[in-house]
């Protein structure tokens, strides 16, 4: 029962202290409940119908959480999912929704840089939990440093706005990246004498931006209308015989890992981006500029070049008696990216308005999907995020295939 102000002015302390108490008490049960929910929403993603790209913005936009409290909450769901008893121990307040924050930041770390890079058993992670019951957030964070393989790895990377018009950006930094940071600052030594940090990974991301467009859009020079050519490409292009290029494209890795709203991707995606990823920026830069003839798209798999519409085989629709060549000419894809902008012109179904977003761009076949017939043609293709073309997707072949597809 919800009391007014006035009659809580009336209570003894002892009856304040015990509404108090029990108020708290169904507070935590509530949340408890809210996670079972959670837990189920995932499972049937509903979400999607109702025009929801991601859980995330299904627990922000739609029920209004804000985004690190839909964070925890997602959190709590993904541990809930395999350990069902800490929604037990939610409600009885012996764990917070932050320590299971920070439970699944340790889990998730050990599975990428502990010991065989494995996830951790189940019992391995009760264990963790059972380590963090009642600890304050402080000491969970102690006991977890403690307990990690990787220590150094749990302290998340951060972007910090500073003005308008700066932002600090803190990254941990491995020794290949730091050589190669070494080597860029020498190549640009005399195009920028005395480069700051800051200006070369901002010619280095430069370069990697021009790289990428030129390889998944085949943009081209001249197509950059307006387009400077950077310090570090021309001292890239001038340079000795590049670095091998790493296999996999990171650019392309970060987009992917990125599973919330075009909102908050930019801040999001950048604590995704891990620092192989980052180091591979620059050795990608040193090497995709002097690759004009692009022999690297050679290497790379169709669905990230072609940026599928999303997973027709794996939902049944092969598109078999679609007449037309799911190969997309690269004057088409140029032809749209510089049409579109480069970003996703897909419409919010939710907002109204376009998404806008640069995250894991695709080329979406619309109106018409490929699989139902649609042709290759520009006026056939659009440019889509990842989760745009997603419920583009559900749009046409329904969720039950999409969710389906996802398993
Ligand atoms: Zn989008």
């Amino acid at each position: 029962m919800f009391l007014e102000m006035y009659e809580l002015t009336k209570l003894s302390d002892q009856d304040l202290h015990q509404k108090m108490l029990t108020t708290a008490e169904r507070e935590r049960a509530l949340t408890a409940q809210m996670i079972s929910m959670i837990e189920e929403a995932e499972r049937r993603k509903f979400f999607l119908d109702f025009g929801y790209s991601t859980l995330f913005d299904y627990l922000t936009i739609g029920l209004k959480y804000s985004a690190a409290a839909a964070m925890r909450r997602i959190s709590a769901a993904r541990i809930a999912c395999e350990i069902p008893e800490v929604k037990e121990r939610i409600a009885d307040g012996t764990l917070s929704l932050t320590h299971l924050s920070q439970a699944d930041h340790f889990f998730r770390n050990e599975a990428k840089n502990g010991p065989g890079a494995k996830s951790m058993s189940t019992k391995d992670k009760r264990a963790v939990l059972d380590q963090v019951v009642n600890k304050s957030t402080r000491e969970a964070e102690k006991v977890l440093i403690a307990m990690s393989s990787a220590p150094e790895q749990l302290k998340e990377d951060r972007i910090r706005p500073l003005t308008p018009e700066l932002t600090q950006i803190t990254f941990k930094a491995n020794a290949e990246f730091m050589a190669q940071f070494e080597e860029l600052k020498g190549l640009l030594a005399h195009q920028i004498p005395g480069a700051s940090l800051s200006e070369i990974m901002a010619e280095a991301v430069k370069v990697a931006v021009l790289a990428m467009k030129k390889r998944k859009f085949k943009v081209r020079d001249k197509d950059m209308s307006g387009a400077k050519q950077s310090a570090a490409s021309s001292a890239i292009q001038s340079a000795a015989p590049c670095v091998e290029q790493s296999a996999a494209s990171s650019a392309i890795q970060s987009a992917a890992c990125v599973e919330q709203s075009a909102a908050s991707s930019v801040i999001q995606s950048a604590a995704c981006v891990e620092q192989s990823a980052v180091s591979s920026v620059i050795q990608r830069a040193a090497c995709v500029e002097q690759s004009a003839a692009s022999d690297i798209v050679k290497g790379l798999k169709p669905s990230l070049d072609e940026g599928e519409d999303f997973n027709l085989v794996a939902i049944g629709t092969s598109g078999a008696g679609n007449k037309y060549s799911r190969y997309i000419p690269a004057a088409v894809k140029r032809e749209v990216f510089l049409r579109d902008g480069g970003r996703c012109v897909a419409v919010n179904p939710l907002t109204g308005e376009v998404c806008g977003s640069f995250i894991g761009l695709e080329f979406d076949h619309f109106p018409i999907p490929w699989a139902k017939g649609g042709p290759s043609i520009a006026s056939n293709l659009r440019i889509s995020c990842k989760l745009c073309n997603r419920l583009h997707a559900v749009q046409s072949y329904g969720r039950i295939a999409v969710v389906e597809s996802m398993v």
